[in-house]
């Protein structure tokens, strides 16, 4: 295979092989944007590496070839003593990992070539800060020497004074320290041979792949550890040559907001690291119009020329050289979940996208930020300061200062703020831990806001009125105020302000808008004409979890067609639980159907208060499913207060304690529940029937909708238990007058085995994914996800719990099965889904593909299953 891409030989589509930012180089140069001449090596190539540890046969050569061409097109050699070509050598994957691996800059550089670079730059200060910024870095990432070793060199150095009053005497001197320090970390030399420079580095990127931040970044992102990274090498140029110079980052839009406009920082004689890492305060892009209005106007040229090509936003990397623009990067930019909204549909209005791509660009987990809720505007507690809105939202939580400290009080379920002067990679596990993120340097663009916002996790940055003390764990704000580690703060990521205390907080204007609200904001109406278009191109139907009429009338309004589950065992507990007692308690028929004709009537309410909810569309009613143990009293405490009340204990508690006894399980989950109990005990599933019955011919003299009850029956493993309850069921209805459709759960893995014969006897499917999942890996569902998940996830077993999102290659095999031989005996099968998973967005595209005709889930996750089910029939 071809292992390296001339930049004029890729394009943007290329992302696989070229990574992310080698794709997007090859299509700028393409588009003759002025781009520095390079070459990429494929993340083929970098996969080859990993997998058997050697560069592969043919690489060095085809390195060799490419960097020969950029040689002659440069007119320079790499490393020349008299004349250098310099390179960087960097990390670009498929999905964008900001600052979690590595780059080297300024390769060719040693102590014939500084003295070059000096001469022809006419700035001898500038050649050996290059030369001391190689050695940092190549030092650190590639040689793997703990950074605090340079940092404290140049510290010492520095004396109190600023970078830069480092003068060119003095960098060389740095130089001269940075090589001890190589040799003495590594007992060998900093390598000058420029083209063992290159070579090491490019080692150094693949091998970063691996390194665990970027390991946790993937895994945070649900990126596959699989893809490796390409390598871009890339003839330098230099923001650092004075103050002509310089390096900025842009955006082709707000990525806040979606407005259209001019946002970046930009910082004087500088290279491209300082600004992502916040270093020195940068100023706002507008200023360099200032500056150099020839660079500003061509930049703000590309940047919309970009935009109109990638139909997109962009962000985008610049650096100016003695007044030169080069772009050194563009993507399509990570933006807010509401600027996505919004920039979708502003990009509908400019004509440059259809309402189907809209809806495409936007997804269910981005809804899902929206939904969650802000801070309330008028509030007494202390305003400390304000800082830039980097990522919006509202969190409140006890400051903490290191990512440690975040880790170790989130895992102990406190709400934290994690606070820093700025952050940096190292800091992702407490950010990730973190409610929120607070920092006092960097603005929008810097590490703590990209990350933060990649992770839709509330960020406040810049907020510079802050005087951050991490080795003190305490900040302090204008006016005095001393925040301790400990104290309770509260961000907000879409205005910038940082309060003392915990604020109160108020519903989101989206969630407002599902539930009748006009839609009188641009975000809003951007979400509403998404979801129209949405719900016009879905073929999933959606329906709803609910219990109540309370959460059904919700969930309508949120868009539920349906309610695809009520639980009626829910139905059984607080008061009624008294009833339930009494009906596992009764020793003869007649107390069982006393027990029994107690409960009818209340359940006929509960079911009637439901159809009435859904106004005739259709009402999935369970009957009954927990196990039995779960109505009565803990064994442990019932057996000693029987034991201490000795003779004096109650007949009652006597005859509980007798049951409770008699019904303990080892394992309940897997014992008496679900269609089993109906089988069990005579009557309650009739009288359940009855009710549903009774309940639909109320609706339906009430009102003209009438009722559509679906009668399903829990945890069938074979058809033989559907026939009998079925049976029973019918006669019921037809005494009555009502036609209901009767169907199964599909949750034990046996009954997706032989779906075909339960089709028999069900007239519709509906698969109970979170027993489904429970029964087929055979971990329990009510503790392993506080277990050995969190081991699981590191070993990379799985890459998220299967309880959260399908497993399609098990899981997803039997469900395949089950509505394959289902149909094929009974070809109108109606097939849904009711597990936790019909509101999990990859879940929902499985479940369009196998042919569901709807996914049912908890009323709040229904917007997001609406949205992702048109993104799946797109
Ligand atoms: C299921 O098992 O997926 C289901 C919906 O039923 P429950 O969660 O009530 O067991
Ligand atoms: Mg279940």
């Amino acid at each position: 295979p071809k292992y390296v891409y001339d930049f004029t030989e890729g394009n943007k589509d290329l992302k696989d092989l070229l990574g992310g930012k080698g794709a997007n180089l090859a299509e700028m140069t393409n588009l003759g944007l002025p781009v520095p001449p390079g070459f990429t090596i494929t993340t083929e190539a970098c996969r080859h590496y990993l997998g058997d540890g050697g560069m592969p046969d043919g690489l060095g050569e085809e390195i060799s070839a490419h960097l020969a061409e950029l040689e002659a097109q440069m007119g320079k050699r790499l490393g020349d003593p008299g004349d250098p070509l310099l390179v960087s050598v960097r990390s670009g994957a498929k999905f964008s990992m900001p600052g979690m691996m590595e780059t080297v800059l300024n390769i060719g550089l040693n102590d014939s070539s500084v003295l070059a670079l000096a001469k022809q730059s006419g700035n001898e200060r500038f050649a050996w800060d290059s030369y001391r910024r190689l050695i940092q870095m190549f030092g650190k990432t590639v040689l793997g020497i703990d950074g605090e070793f340079f940092e404290t060199a140049i510290d010492e150095l520095k004396d109190g004074r600023k970078d830069t009053d480092l003068d060119a005497a003095d960098l060389q001197r740095l130089v001269e320290t940075y090589k001890d320090i190589i040799r003495s970390e590594t007992g060998r030399d900093f390598p000058c041979d420029p083209r063992e420079q290159m070579e090491l580095a490019i080692r150094a990127v693949f091998d970063s792949w691996n390194a665990p931040r970027a390991v946790l970044y993937r895994r945070q992102e649900r990126i596959p550890g699989d893809l490796g990274t390409a390598v871009n090498v890339c003839s330098m140029v230099f923001g650092n040559l004075g103050m002509d110079s310089g390096t900025g980052v842009a955006f082709t839009r707000d990525p806040g907001s979606g407005q259209q406009g001019v946002y970046g920082d930009y910082l004087q004689n500088a290279q491209g690291e300082d600004v992502v890492a916040g270093i020195r305060n940068t100023v706002p892009l507008q200023e360099l119009e200032k500056i150099d209005s020839e660079a500003y106007r061509e930049l703000l040229d590309i940047m919309a020329r970009l935009e109109g090509h990638y139909r997109d936003l962009c962000d985008i990397e610049f650096t100016i050289e003695r007044g030169k623009l080069w772009m050194l990067q563009t993507r399509v930019g990570k933006r807010t979940a509401a600027a996505a909204f919004c920039i979708a549909t502003q990009l509908v209005d400019e004509g440059l996208i259809g309402m189907d791509e809209a809806v495409k660009r936007v997804t269910g987990d981005q809804l899902a930020q929206l939904m969650f809720p802000r801070f309330a505007e008028a509030t007494d507690n202390r305003r400390l300061t304000k800082g830039m809105n980097a990522s919006p939202g509202a969190a409140v939580g006890k400051a903490v200062f290191t990512s440690e400290k975040a880790v170790e009080l989130a895992g102990r379920g406190e709400a934290v703020i994690l606070v820093r002067r700025e952050t940096n990679p190292d800091d992702l596990a407490g950010m990730i831990a973190a409610r929120g993120v607070l920092t006092s340097r960097g603005g929008k663009t810097s590490h703590a806001a990209v990350v933060a916002r990649g992770m839709g996790k509330t960020c406040v940055c810049g907020a510079e009125e802050l005087e951050v003390d991490v080795r003190a764990g305490r900040f302090t704000a204008p006016g005095g105020v001393t925040v301790e580690e400990g104290d309770v703060i509260s961000i907000d990521g879409s205005s910038g302000a940082v309060y003392l205390g915990e604020v109160p907080v108020v519903a989101s204007p989206v969630v407002e808008y599902f539930e009748g609200r006009p839609a009188d904001e641009e975000l809003v109406r951007s979400v509403d004409r998404i979801m129209t278009h949405a719900d016009s191109v879905r073929r999933l139907a959606v329906r709803a979890n609910a219990d109540t009429p309370e959460d059904a009338a919700r969930a309508r309004r949120f868009g539920a067609q349906g309610v695809g589950l009520c639980r009626t065992e829910h139905m059984f507990l607080g008061d009624r639980r008294q009833l339930v007692e009494d009906l596992i308690l009764a020793a003869t028929p007649k107390e069982c159907q006393a027990a029994l004709d107690a409960l009818e009537p209340l359940q006929t309410a509960d079911f009637t208060g439901l159809f009435e909810a859904m106004e005739g569309l259709p009402v999935t009613i369970r009957l009954i499913d927990p196990p039995l143990h779960e109505f009565l009293p803990d064994i442990t405490e019932l057996s000693v207060k029987v034991a201490l009340a000795g003779d004096e204990a109650t007949d009652r508690d006597r005859r509980l304690l007798e049951a409770v006894k008699r019904l303990h399980e080892q394992n309940p989950m897997l014992g008496l529940r679900g269609v089993r109990l109906g089988l069990v005990i005579p009557g309650l599933f009739e009288m359940q029937v009855r009710a549903i019955a009774k309940a639909a011919r109320a609706s339906e003299a009430r009102q003209s909708a009438g009722a559509k009850a679906e009668i399903m029956i829990p945890l069938v493993g074979a058809v033989q238990e559907l026939e009998i309850v079925r049976e029973a069921a019918e006669g019921i209805l037809a005494e009555a007058g009502v036609s209901a459709l009767i169907g199964t759960m599909i949750e034990v893995p046996r009954a997706a085995l032989t779906a075909g014969q339960v089709a028999e006897a069900a007239e519709f499917f509906s698969f109970g994914t979170n027993d489904l999942t429970q029964m087929t890996w055979g971990f329990s569902r009510d503790d392993v996800e506080s277990g050995f998940f969190g081991k699981y996830l590191d070993l990379g077993v799985f890459g998220v719990s299967p309880f959260e999102s399908l497993d399609r290659d098990g899981v997803g095999r039997l469900m395949r099965i089950a509505a394959e031989e289902g149909r094929r005996t009974r070809p109108g099968l109606k097939l849904g889904i009711c597990g936790e998973h019909g509101g999990d967005p990859d879940s929902v595209h499985f479940c369009h593909e196998i042919g569901l005709d709807y996914v049912s889930c908890s009323p709040f996750r229904i917007p997001v299953a609406r949205l992702e089910a048109a993104r799946a029939a797109l």
